[in-house]
């Protein structure tokens, strides 16, 4: 037996809990893994409240990360005791989650735990840092460097935000943090932003075509109207790369930024990046994020602490990184 939140849907909607679960139920797949930490993502947020319909069918184990052992495998690139990481793949939307004692999955999604990182830490990344690398990876690939200027990250708080601010310092970029928490610019100052501004600057309409030209790159993880703010804000040649809807799905601009100014808008996803892709995400991780900045942005709970967190995390109202101690 193991214990794994569990969601069902009801007529009064999606419940939560905590359940003991028989490995005989386990899905599908060519390796068994013992689970040791998973996380909470936004994503994980809207599948346990039933939010938005991130979750497929039910019931389901929600969790789209998980880090732990290997158990069981017949995948050849896997072991019995090997250490390994998993991020999306449709994993606690469609399969069975992270949020977990034990999960079963398909050696094909699996990363090799980086050896600079212990089961803990790399789910204080999660999917969130993993994504912020994803996003400092697109715009050095449109080719941002440190000397073009100030870079925006936009929902710094958040998990996503706060790791691209510290990944972004770390390689040497100013790093404008915005933010609806003013109270935290310290922390976003020890992560290494340079500036702090309020949200509120960039989040309500109406968004001009363009404004005065600012940004030589950004993070976004909030769409909607700040996304338009920061497309029409961008510099001359400068890239945006969008990952998150945390203030909505909508996108409010107009093509002025694309047509007058040649900036780039450059879509990063993390749950179908192929493998490739995400080995080169986690070692520059384990290459280029501060520990001790990590060990800042992270808070750990246990597994029956996640439901009541997930409305929080909707709300804006969690800092940086939760991981969750399954065990
Ligand atoms: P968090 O909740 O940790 O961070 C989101 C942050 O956005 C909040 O902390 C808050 O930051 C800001 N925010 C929240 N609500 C609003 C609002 N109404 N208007 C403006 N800003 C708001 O979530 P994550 O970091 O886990 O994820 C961030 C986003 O990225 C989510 O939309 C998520 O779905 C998406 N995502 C996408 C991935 C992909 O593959 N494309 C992968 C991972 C995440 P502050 O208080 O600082 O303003």
């Amino acid at each position: 037996m193991y214990r794994a939140i569990v969601l069902d849907k009801t007529d009064a909607g999606v419940q939560a809990r905590v359940q003991e679960l028989d490995e005989e139920g386990l899905p599908p797949g060519d390796v068994t893994v013992r689970v040791d930490y998973s996380t909470l993502n936004y994503k994980d947020g809207l599948a346990i409240t039933g939010r938005a319909p991130v979750v497929r069918r039910y019931p389901m184990v929600p969790g789209v990360d998980l880090a732990g052992t290997v158990e069981a495998s017949e995948h050849p690139r896997w072991r019995p005791g090997d250490r390994v990481i998993l991020n999306g793949w449709g994993v606690g939307e469609d399969h069975p989650g992270g949020l977990a004692q034990k999960a079963r999955l398909r050696g094909d999604w699996l990363v090799p735990l980086p050896e600079a990182f212990t089961p803990r830490q790399a789910m204080a990344i999660g999917t969130a840092g993993y994504t912020a690398m994803l996003c400092v990876m697109a715009l050095e690939e449109k080719g941002l460097d440190p000397a073009q200027g100030e870079v925006l990250v936009t929902g710094a708080s958040g998990g996503v935000g706060s790791l691209a601010v510290a990944l972004l310092a770390g390689r040497g970029y100013t790093v404008v943090a915005s933010t609806g928490r003013m109270a935290e610019a310290d922390h976003l100052k020890a992560l290494g932003a340079a500036e702090v501004m309020d949200r509120a600057a960039l989040a309500e309409p109406p968004v001009k075509p363009l404004g005065k030209a600012r940004w030589a790159g950004a993070v976004d993880t909030v769409g909607s109207h700040t996304l338009a703010h920061v497309l029409a804000t961008t510099r001359y040649g400068g890239s945006v790369a969008a990952c998150g809807l945390a203030q909505g799905m909508d996108l409010p601009t107009t093509v002025a930024p694309f047509i007058l100014r040649g900036v780039s808008l450059l879509g990063v996803d993390s749950v179908q990046a192929p493998l490739e892709r995400r080995e080169t995400a986690w070692r520059r991780l384990a290459r280029e994020l501060d520990p001790d900045k990590l060990e800042a942005v992270t808070t750990e709970v246990a597994l029956a602490q996640v439901i009541p967190l997930a409305e929080r995390i909707l709300a804006g109202q969690v800092r940086g990184r939760t991981v969750v101690d399954v065990n």
